[in-house]
């Protein structure tokens, strides 16, 4: 696989947020968002095989993989892997920008799909891929990136016409106003859950943490 980096740290993104990880970056990513804080990974990255990979994990004692991006979608071994920790008995949550097809993911157990519907700040709402959205389950997370107001009433839309199960997550872009965002999902009754990003909280915005 082509990877970026792996590393232990503590979630900081959805449900999981706050349990102890090991990331698995891969490298090379098939959008562009406008506000990306992880462009480092659009290079090529390193060859390391499966086996490496679990080593690594092995190491860190974690019971959680988060393999993420870049685009994980976009090699076919993403697929091998998970199967791979999930037969060792460690849940993976796999984050993607939401533009490629979640479908080979479905029957792998133990695994988390977090599943971003990009809104138009990011200059990539088109390329949402609408058809993810009816495959995912109890589990899984459907996560909105706002930057303003624009993004927040594009997001309010698809919530609003969404009746699948999945967790909603709406997410302010680092640096803009959490608070303001807050208010607005208060006003208007949003069942949706408002996080930030734990790891930048404790850490800044330090690759690799
Ligand atoms: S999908 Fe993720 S990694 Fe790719 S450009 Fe957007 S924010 Fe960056």
């Amino acid at each position: 696989m082509r990877i970026i980096e792996v590393f232990h740290s503590l979630q900081g993104e959805g449900p999981l947020t706050g349990v102890r990880t090991t990331f698995i970056r891969t490298a090379r990513c098939n959008l562009r968002c406008a506000w990306c804080d992880t462009q480092y990974s659009f290079g090529p990255g390193r060859s390391r095989s499966i086996a490496s990979l679990l080593t690594e994990v092995s190491r860190h004692k974690t019971r959680h993989v988060c393999l993420t991006g870049g685009e994980p979608l976009l090699q076919s071994e993403s697929v091998t892997l998970v199967r791979r920790l999930a037969d060792r008995g460690i849940t993976t949550v796999v984050e993607t920008g939401g533009s490629l097809d979640v479908s080979p993911y479905l029957g792998v157990p133990r695994l988390v799909l977090s599943v971003d519907v990009k809104c138009p700040s990011s200059g990539m709402e088109r390329r949402n891929r609408w058809a993810n959205l009816s495959r995912l389950r109890f589990r899984d997370v459907l996560k909105f990136v706002i930057a303003d107001r624009k993004d927040y009433l594009y997001a309010r839309r698809v919530v609003r016409r969404y009746r699948g199960p999945a967790t909603l997550v709406f997410q302010p872009v680092w640096g803009t106003d959490a608070g303001r965002l807050a208010d607005w999902v208060l006003r208007d009754r949003l069942d949706v859950r408002l996080m930030l990003q734990e790891h930048k909280v404790l850490w800044g915005e330090a690759p690799g943490r």
